[in-house]
C-alpha cells in the first residue's frame, strides 16, 4: 500500500539514499520511505568503476577513511548483505617531479592512519602490473588496502539491509515536487499520490540540483559526464593486480573479467541541465562522448601498449555530480526546515557512501560524528555562481580531479 505519511523521506534508492536509510534505520528512526524514480540503484551508481582511494591528503576527507574502509571491509557483518571487495591495493604514480610532493603527502596520511604504504620503483611496479609501462616515473606508490567493489552490490546490500530495518521501499515512484509551508517541509508530491513528512534527504543524484529548484534552492552542484570502458580479456592481466593511477595524464586502469577496465579526467568535461533531458530519461540511455573515449585510449595507450590491440566490449558512463569547491554537499538547507541534501560526490560516492549515509544521519540526530560537517555545508559558497558559470566551474574541477590534492 503507498503510504500516506511519512517520518522520514528519502528521495534517490542509489548508493548515497540507500546508505543513508541504512544509517537511519540502524540509529532507531521508524517509518522511513525511501523513494526512487526507477528501480535501486539504476542512476549513476551500476555504472561505477567501484574504486577507492581512501588516503586522502585533504583534511576534511581524511577523517572519513577510517570509517569507509571498515565499513566495506566488513560489509556482511554491518549489513548482513556480502560483497565482495577486491582489495589488491592501488598504485598511484607521478610522471614528474611536480608530483611527488603530493605521493610525500600520502605517506604522511598513511603514517597518521597506520596504513601501508610503500614508495615502488618503475621495475617493482612492472611485476605488479604486467602489462603497465612507466619506465621514467619519477614517483609510485603503492596503497595497500585499495580495492575495488560491485558498485550495484553495495547500494543493494545497504538498501536490503534497511528493507529488514522496517524501511518501506517505493520503486517507479518520481517526486515531482515539496510542499513548504512557511519554511517547513510539509510533503512530497509523486506520480503515485502525496506523502506527508516532515524531513526529507534528497540524494538524487544527477537530479539534485533539478529538483532542488523545483521549490526555490539553488544547490552549487551539477552533474558532469564521465566515461570508462572494458576491454575484452587481454593476456598478462592477472585477476588481483592493484588499480593504477596515473597522476598527469589522469587515468585509472584496473583489471576487470580478464581484460582492464579504463578511465580517466579531463578528456572533455561537459556537465549538463537535467531540464535538457526528456522527462523519462534514464542514466542508461546517456550518449557517448566518442571523442572523449578516443582521447582517453590514445592516452591510456601510451602507458598500457596491450590496449592497442584490446577490443572494448562495455562503455560505461553516468552523470556523477561536482561543486565548485571539489568537496561533498551533505547539508541542512538554512531556507528550509527538515530538509537535507546529500550529493556531490566528485567521482567519489561509491566509496564514500559508508560516511556520507552516517553524516545524513548525524544531520538528523545533530551530532557530528567525523567533525567535518561544516566543510560540506550548503552555504560554505561565499558567492553563488550563476548557471552557466557554475557549469564552468564543475567542469575545471572535474577536468583537473587528479591533478588537485586528493
Ligand atoms: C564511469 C564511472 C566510474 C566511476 N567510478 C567510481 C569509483 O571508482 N569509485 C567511486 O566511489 N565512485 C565512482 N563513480 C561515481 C559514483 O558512481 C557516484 O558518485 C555515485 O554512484 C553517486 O550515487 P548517488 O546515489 O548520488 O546517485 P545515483 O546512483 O544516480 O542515484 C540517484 C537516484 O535518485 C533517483 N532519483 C532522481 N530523481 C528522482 C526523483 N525526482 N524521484 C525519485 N527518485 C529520483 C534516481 O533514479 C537514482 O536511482 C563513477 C561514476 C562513473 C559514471
Amino acid at each position: 500500500m503507498f503510504p500516506a505519511s511519512a517520518n522520514i523521506i528519502i528521495i534517490g534508492g542509489g548508493v548515497l539514499g540507500a546508505s543513508a536509510a541504512f544509517q537511519l534505520a540502524k540509529d532507531g528512526h521508524q517509518d522511513i520511505v525511501l523513494l526512487d524514480r526507477g528501480p535501486l540503484a539504476s542512476g549513476t551508481t551500476p555504472f561505477a568503476a567501484g574504486q577507492t582511494a581512501y588516503l586522502s591528503v585533504s583534511p576534511d576527507r581524511l577523517p572519513l577513511t577510517t570509517y569507509c574502509l571498515d565499513f566495506l571491509e566488513n560489509f556482511a557483518d554491518r549489513t548482513g548483505y556480502p560483497i565482495h571487495f577486491n582489495q589488491h591495493g592501488s598504485l598511484r604514480i607521478a610522471l614528474t617531479e611536480a608530483y611527488l610532493p603530493e605521493l610525500e603527502a600520502h605517506q604522511v596520511a598513511a603514517d597518521q592512519l597506520g596504513h601501508e604504504l610503500k614508495f615502488l620503483t618503475p621495475e617493482e611496479a612492472k611485476e605488479l602490473v604486467p602489462t603497465l609501462d612507466v619506465p621514467d616515473a619519477k614517483g609510485i606508490i603503492f596503497i595497500a588496502r585499495d580495492g575495488y567493489v560491485e558498485p550495484k552490490s553495495v547500494a543493494i546490500g545497504y538498501a536490503s539491509a534497511a528493507r529488514d530495518l522496517g524501511v518501506t521501499i517505493q520503486t517507479h515512484t518520481k517526486v515531482a515536487n515539496i510542499e513548504v509551508t512557511e519554511g517547513q517541509v510539509k510533503a512530497v508530491y509523486t506520480n503515485r499520490g502525496k506523502i506527508q513528512t516532515k524531513q526529507i534527504v534528497v540524494a538524487a543524484g544527477a537530479w539534485t540540483r533539478q529538483l532542488a529548484q523545483r521549490f526555490g534552492l539553488d544547490m552549487q552542484v551539477v552533474p558532469v559526464r564521465h566515461q570508462a570502458y572494458v576491454t575484452a580479456p587481454l593476456e598478462d592481466v592477472a585477476p588481483r593486480q592493484p588499480i593504477v593511477r596515473l597522476i598527469e595524464p589522469q587515468i585509472y586502469v584496473r583489471p576487470e573479467a580478464g581484460g582492464l577496465l579504463v578511465g580517466g579526467y579531463g578528456y572533455r568535461p561537459v556537465s549538463f541541465d537535467m531540464d535538457e533531458f526528456p522527462d523519462r530519461f534514464e542514466i542508461a540511455a546517456l550518449e557517448p562522448d566518442l571523442i572523449y573515449y578516443s582521447r582517453l585510449h590514445n592516452a591510456a595507450t601510451t602507458y598500457f601498449p596491450t590496449l592497442r590491440q584490446a577490443a572494448v566490449v562495455q562503455e560505461r558512463r553516468g552523470l556523477p555530480t561536482i561543486t565548485p569547491d571539489a568537496k561533498y554537499l551533505v547539508s541542512t538547507v538554512t531556507e528550509v526546515k527538515g530538509l537535507i541534501i546529500a550529493t556531490g560526490c566528485q567521482v567519489g560516492g561509491i566509496q564514500s557512501s559508508p560516511a556520507i549515509g552516517r553524516m545524513v544521519a548525524d544531520l538528523i540526530s545533530g551530532q557530528d560524528y567525523f567533525g567535518v560537517l561544516s566543510a560540506f555545508a550548503a552555504d560554505r559558497f561565499e558567492s553563488v555562481y550563476s548557471d552557466a558559470q557554475l557549469r564552468d566551474q564543475c567542469e575545471t574541477v572535474y577536468g583537473n580531479l587528479y591533478l588537485q590534492p586528493h
